[in-house]
């Protein structure tokens, strides 16, 4: 038996290595990976300038605390603001962290406005921030939420995009809205450009701050370095992580001056955060994510994978309903339960996670070469083929109830 606490529903396959967009079991097996950790594995598998900067830098230091200045940490957080809304980066270890400072600094914001009574963040169904106690008040899942005790107060959510309800929950104790511009774990959903916009104007008429959740967005998925920018649209604050170390367990927050003006000496803190050996990676993967062509790259790949998926869609309408999600941040909402659509590209050799809403993402590494999209559409269409037999086999061999009912 495991002793590992049985809080996930595992899968029996264990892996023993990886190559870019591929993962070979401890039986040999090479699957094509399509969940990439969840978002995390951007630029794939042993990525060559991953694993040099990771062994260089092993060799000098990996932790000294944030007691002393970490040069490799100061240089990532020039590298984030040089290319994002940002003057501040604060670093930690993972995206609920990320959101949960993102969520301090909102409140601490107005409290150095003088005004503390400003505490309530407005959140959208459908949500997801993490884990901890107050992410999960602020993505407001009933079932992650229970019997956990009293949820963390101050989060008011309401419908997905829906801007009138946002309008009517906006009172005298709001300090933000806190938005993914897609919902990964969602659904992939995506808020229209225009709801961001509109979110922005209401914040500054308010004086409200606007913090995106890029945790998953984040770091090219989406093929922008981050979500809003595609939306034109500029953050106060903004929690990153998974793809930010390529594998490596890094996050951060990133904030203007303004915004982050109550985050003073002692406020906030993290042992492991920004340590040299996390941030001599993140370095390494902006190095590669910062080249010239990179995201271009990204872009035109989504395209392609996105179009052939709409023929698979097109193919198989009692599987598939819908293509949907923005770059390599990609989502098939399915007919069938989309756990069986899961295991149906597993049995086909592919790895890919599900999501709210029914839906199967989709999140190859952003390093995808041409050939593994054509060979993951040829996996995804037999699995869907076999999905539609079963189905119609099944379909022939029930009884036809409506009669007997009568
Ligand atoms: C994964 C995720 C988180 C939580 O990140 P952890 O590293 O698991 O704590 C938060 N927000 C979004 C949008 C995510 O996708």
């Amino acid at each position: 038996m495991s002793h590992l606490l049985p809080t996930y529903a595992r899968v029996d396959l264990a892996f023993e290595r990886g190559e870019g967009a591929w993962l070979v079991a401890t039986d040999g097996t090479r699957y094509l990976d399509f969940t990439g950790g969840v978002a995390v594995n951007a630029l794939g598998h042993a990525h060559p300038a991953l694993v040099a900067a990771l062994r260089e830098q092993a060799d000098k230091v990996w932790h000294v605390s944030n007691l002393f200045r970490i040069p490799e940490a100061e240089r990532l957080a020039a590298r984030l603001c040089d290319v994002t809304f940002a003057d501040l980066v604060f670093f930690c270890n993972s995206g609920a962290e990320a959101l949960e400072g993102a969520i301090k600094l909102t409140r601490k914001y107005h409290a150095a406005n003088g005004q503390p009574e400003r505490y309530r963040i407005i959140t959208f169904e459908g949500a997801f921030h993490g884990r901890t106690l107050a992410t999960l008040a602020a993505g407001g899942q009933k079932k992650y939420l229970d019997g956990f005790g009293p949820p963390v107060d101050g989060f008011d959510q309401v419908p997905f995009a829906d801007l009138d309800a946002v309008k009517a929950a906006i009172g005298p104790q709001t300090a933000g809205i806190l938005v993914e511009a897609v919902q990964g774990e969602g659904g992939v959903r995506s808020m229209p450009p225009a709801t961001l916009r509109a979110l922005r104007e209401l914040c500054d008429t308010h004086g409200l701050l606007l913090a995106f959740d890029e945790v998953q967005t984040g770091l090219g998925r989406t093929g922008s370095l981050f979500a809003h920018q595609r939306a034109g649209v500029t953050p106060d604050v903004m929690g990153i992580a998974k793809a930010l170390g390529g594998g490596f367990p890094v996050g951060a927050f990133l904030a203007t001056a303004e915004a982050a003006k109550g985050m003073t000496a002692g406020t906030h803190g993290s042992t492991f955060g920004g340590n040299p050996l996390a941030m001599a990676i993140g370095n390494a993967v902006l190095d590669v994510m910062l080249a010239p062509g990179f995201l271009e790259e990204v872009e035109r790949k989504a395209l392609l994978l996105k179009q052939r998926l709409a023929e698979i869609k097109d193919r198989h309408p009692t599987i598939i309903r819908e293509v949907r999600g923005e770059g390599l941040l990609l989502g098939l909402a399915c007919v069938v339960p989309n756990d069986r659509m899961v295991a149906a590209l597993r049995d086909e050799k592919m790895l890919a996670v599900g999501a709210g809403d029914n839906v199967v993402r989709l999140l190859p590494p952003l390093v995808i070469g041409e050939a593994e999209i054509a060979d993951a559409i040829e996996r995804i269409d037999r699995a869907a083929t076999r999905l539609a037999q079963e189905s119609a086999a099944s379909s022939q061999s029930t009884p036809k109830l409506e009669g007997i009912k009568g």
